[in-house]
């Protein structure tokens, strides 16, 4: 999601800064990663835009509608609490209303998260690699990162993650499934981790693409329980959040819609340090139209379609010969070392972009059937290529 706010930061080191400027950024601001400018197709360039993880169907008309509606009351400031969408999720969920608190987009919420309980220097626990927001949004919040590798296949080493929490460790980010490699966490790994570590540690369950997770061995679920997640897991933990967010499944990555399900007293400290009207009027409604028993069954469905595109790339890139980390998401993860950055101008030049992590690997999201089909093309070429 991060390729829409990519920008070039203005560096120290810029020579067309202003000699006069001497205000000091704060220094963990300084010490920001510079982003690589996003991979957006240029004004008439066709491409297909596997880079950010985006749910390649457009809203459902019925979402249009209420977004149409919604502008028309543009001028007003929306509900600052969004009390009807907070209901709503609350009850899609199955937890009480105020153990739900939703902002503009789930990088938003974590950054409420963070701002509720990191004090200056304390110790923000998170697998690496893993969602690029992380390392950004512990530095603003002035904690520290302890990024604690993968295990092989792109697996979370949730034992290594509790080994790595010290009495200055107050957070502990666990990302599943996991951005950019797609494994997700099995139930039994997670509940071995929350029995290790102290129980006034937040552990933060990172679930962006829960919808898309079919592996019976993913905490909640159990046929009865399909899509559950993580909330049994946060109803028998007093110091666990679910991390949620219409971004993906839902696919209203551009209206800004996240949420975060707490135990009552945090997420009233989350609710406090938020923006005021972080939601907007548009992006409320469009998520409550999301919401509604018949769009809920048709987003659903398309997320089943995209899951089922999802294991045909996967076994088509077997077929070709690729080994790569078992996907539970909307995008498979191509480890590829140094070769990644030029792999991933071959890709733009055939006409896909993807996301790459320059000397790690290579994310490509699941997009629809042409563009995926595409992609295989490429991946075809590169195996012929080494
Ligand atoms: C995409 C993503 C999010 C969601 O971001 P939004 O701000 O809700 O769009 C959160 N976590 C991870 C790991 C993601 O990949």
């Amino acid at each position: 999601m991060l390729d829409a706010v990519e920008t070039a930061v203005n560096r120290p080191s810029d020579p067309s800064r202003d000699a006069r400027e001497h205000v000091p950024l704060r220094a963990a601001v300084e010490a920001l990663p510079p982003y690589v400018p996003g991979a957006r197709p240029a004004a008439g360039e066709r491409l297909w835009k596997l880079s950010s993880n985006e749910n390649p169907y457009g809203p459902l008309p019925s979402v249009v509608a209420a977004i149409a509606e919604a502008a028309a009351d543009a001028n007003r400031y929306p509900d600052m609490y969004a009390s009807e969408l907070v209901e709503a999720l609350a009850a899609h969920v199955g937890v009480l209303p105020e153990q739900v608190v939703v902002g503009n987009g789930s990088v938003a919420v974590l950054a409420h998260i963070l701002a509720a309980v990191v004090d200056a220097g304390d110790e923000v626990v998170y697998p690496w690699r893993s969602f690029e927001a992380y390392p950004i949004a512990v530095s603003v919040a002035g904690g520290r990162s302890v990024m604690v590798p993968l295990a092989r296949d792109g697996r979370l080493d949730l034992p290594a993650m509790a080994a790595a929490v010290t009495p200055r460790t107050r957070v502990l980010l666990v990302c599943t499934p996991n951005n950019p490699t797609g494994p997700a966490v099995h139930a039994d790994e997670l509940d071995a981790l929350l029995a290790a570590v102290p129980s006034d540690v937040l552990v933060v369950v990172d679930e962006a693409y829960l919808e898309f997770v079919r592996d019976p061995q993913a905490p909640g679920a159990a046929a009865d329980a399909r899509g559950a997640g993580a909330v049994d897991v946060l109803r028998r933990h007093g110091n666990v959040v679910l991390l949620r967010t219409l971004s993906k499944a839902y696919g209203l990555a551009g209206l800004r819609v996240g949420y975060a399900v707490a135990p009552a007293r945090i997420a009233d400290g989350i609710r406090a340090v938020s923006t005021p009207f972080g939601v907007s009027h548009v992006a409320q409604q469009a998520a409550l139209a999301s919401l509604r028993p018949q769009a809920q069954a048709e987003l659903l469905a398309r997320v089943d379609a995209l899951v089922a595109e999802r294991e045909r790339v996967v076994a088509a890139l077997r077929a070709q010969g690729w080994d790569l980390p078992e996907s539970q998401a909307n995008f498979v993860w191509f480890p590829l070392g140094e070769a990644t950055s030029e792999r991933a101008k071959q890709a733009r030049a055939a006409g896909v972009l993807v996301r790459p992590f320059a000397g790690d690997g290579l994310r490509v999201s699941i997009g629809e059937r042409e563009a995926n089909d595409a992609f295989l093309a490429v991946a075809q070429g590169w195996l012929a290529d080494r």
